[in-house]
């Protein structure tokens, strides 16, 4: 998609066609509110410049992410009286970065699983719950570390 053609980058224009109100903006970012959700307060958080992926976020959008991020769940989970907000960042719809924000309660429509198929929770020895799908076997040990080993070797 060229970025003529992108709705994110008309801002304010395309509001009405997103369903969505505008709630804070500052010269790098821009929060709107969905108007048409089962999720009350279900917001969109997007850097105003045309950056694609969360994988090219730079300059100061980079710089601000953290403050802008913190501060929009926090607002976000006090107007709705939400338990925790959550975020998912897709990327493979609209090529313009844009977090989802979904402040979450118990019983709500949300679901918190990230993984598809027949989902069962194992406990692990610590107390924590692991979530298993029964459709995708469990990738070895041996490969997820060798997966680790690259991504630290890039980090350098
Ligand atoms: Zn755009």
């Amino acid at each position: 998609m060229p970025e003529s053609d992108c709705p994110m980058c008309r801002g304010a224009a395309a509001d009405d066609e997103l369903e969505r109100t505008r709630v804070w903006e500052d010269a790098y970012w821009r929060l709107t509110v969905s108007l048409a959700t089962i999720v009350p307060g279900f917001a969109y958080l997007e850097p105003k410049r045309h950056i694609a992926f969360i994988t090219e976020l730079d300059g100061e959008e980079a710089r601000t992410f953290g403050t802008v991020l913190a501060a929009s769940t926090r607002r976000l989970k006090e107007a709705t009286d939400a338990d925790i907000v959550y975020i998912y960042i897709f990327g493979d719809g609209v090529p313009h970065l844009h977090l989802h924000l979904a402040p979450h309660r118990a019983g709500d429509a949300l679901n918190d699983q990230m993984i598809r198929g027949e989902i069962t929770e194992e406990k692990m020895p610590n107390g924590m719950t692991r979530i298993v799908s029964l459709d995708f076997p469990p990738i070895p040990r041996e490969r997820l570390l060798e997966i680790a080993a690259r991504v630290r070797e890039g980090l350098r």
